[in-house]
C-alpha cells in the first residue's frame, strides 16, 4: 500500500466513530446558536491564541485559505517567537492569532506555503528520526502506532529549510514522537538535547517544544523543568485554551501554552464557534 494522499483516503481509514458524528451534530447546534449572539465580539477578544493543526492534503487547501482569509478579519497573525514573548510578557492589546503543525507530513509544506501567502509565520514541530524518512514499512508502523494515522509522507530536511525559507521556525517534538510522561527522566532529557541539537545543526534555531498527544496526563512537571534545563525558551501543549496575560508575570521556565486543534475538514462555523469560545488563561 502506497502513502495517502487525500484527506478522503485519511478518512476511509480511519472511519467515523459514533462520538464524532454526535459531536458534530452538537456542533451544528452550538453553530446556529451563533447566528443569534454572533461571536465577533468574542473574537476580538484581546489574547494569543495558538491554533495548530497536522495536515494539510490537496483537499483541504481550500479550507485553509478560506480560515486564513475569515480569522484575518478579527485578529493579527504573529510568528510563535512573538505570541510565546507577548505571553510570557503579558503583552496582549489585540487579538493575536499563531499557528502551528504537529508531526513533520510531507503535505506541511503546502500548509507553510498557504500560510506564508496570507503573512502568517508558523512553527512546524517535527520529530527529527522521522524527516527524510522513506521506508515503507517504517512509515506505516510509525503512523499507525504512534499517530492513528495511515502511511504519509513525511517531510525531509530539504523540505523542512524550505518551511524556514518561507518565514516559518522549526520546533521539537521529541526524536520518534514517544509519550513523554512514560519515559524516565534521564530518557526525556537525553530526547530533548538531541532532538534540539539536530534541529539547530539544520536549522540553526530550537527554541520551541511542544510535547507529543499534548493532553495534561501525556506530559509531568518534571519533564517541564527538564524542557527548560535543555535550552527551550517555550514548551506547548494541546490543552484548549488561549492566552489573555495573567495579573502577575508567568514564570517562563514553567509556562505550558495551550493550543487549539484544528482540522480543516470542519465546516468553518464549527472551527470560529471553536476559537471564539476558548478558555481564557493567563
Ligand atoms: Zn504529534
Amino acid at each position: 500500500m502506497g502513502t495517502a494522499g487525500t484527506y478522503k483516503e485519511v478518512k476511509a481509514w480511519q472511519g467515523v466513530t459514533l462520538r464524532q458524528r454526535l459531536r458534530h451534530t452538537a456542533m451544528d447546534a452550538l453553530v446556529l446558536k451563533d447566528r443569534f449572539a454572533p461571536i465577533e465580539a468574542r473574537l476580538r477578544r484581546p489574547r494569543v491564541q495558538f491554533l495548530y493543526v497536522h495536515h494539510c492534503f490537496p483537499d483541504e487547501e481550500r479550507a485553509l485559505h478560506r480560515l486564513l482569509d475569515a480569522l484575518a478579519k478579527h485578529h493579527h497573525f504573529i510568528s510563535y517567537d512573538e505570541a510565546v514573548e507577548r505571553v510570557i510578557r503579558r503583552d496582549i492589546d489585540r487579538p493575536y492569532i499563531c499557528f502551528s503543525s504537529d508531526d513533520g507530513f510531507r503535505n506541511n509544506l503546502a500548509a507553510g506555503r498557504i500560510l506564508a501567502e496570507h503573512g502568517a509565520k508558523a512553527c512546524f514541530f517535527i520529530n527529527p528520526a522521522l524527516i527524510g524518512e522513506r521506508d515503507p514499512q517504517r512509515i506505516a508502523r510509525h503512523c499507525a502506532e504512534r499517530l492513528s494515522f495511515p502511511p504519509v509522507d513525511f517531510l525531509d530536511w530539504h523540505e523542512v529549510g524550505e518551511l524556514q525559507r518561507l518565514g516559518h521556525a522549526i520546533g521539537s517534538h521529541t526524536m520518534e514522537h514517544r509519550n513523554v510522561a512514560s519515559m524516565t527522566a534521564a530518557e526525556v532529557l537525553e530526547d530533548m538535547q538531541r532532538c534540539r541539537a539536530i534541529i539547530r545543526e539544520k536549522c540553526g534555531t530550537a527554541d520551541h517544544f511542544a510535547y507529543p498527544y499534548g493532553r495534561a496526563t501525556d506530559f509531568t512537571a518534571e519533564a517541564r523543568s527538564i524542557c527548560a534545563a535543555a535550552g527551550y525558551r517555550s514548551c506547548a501543549s494541546a490543552e484548549r485554551g488561549c492566552h489573555v496575560g495573567a495579573a502577575a508575570a508567568p514564570d517562563p521556565d514553567r509556562l505550558i501554552l495551550r493550543r487549539d486543534h484544528v482540522l480543516l475538514d470542519w465546516p468553518l462555523g464549527h472551527i470560529m464557534h471553536f476559537i471564539a469560545h476558548a478558555p481564557a488563561h493567563p
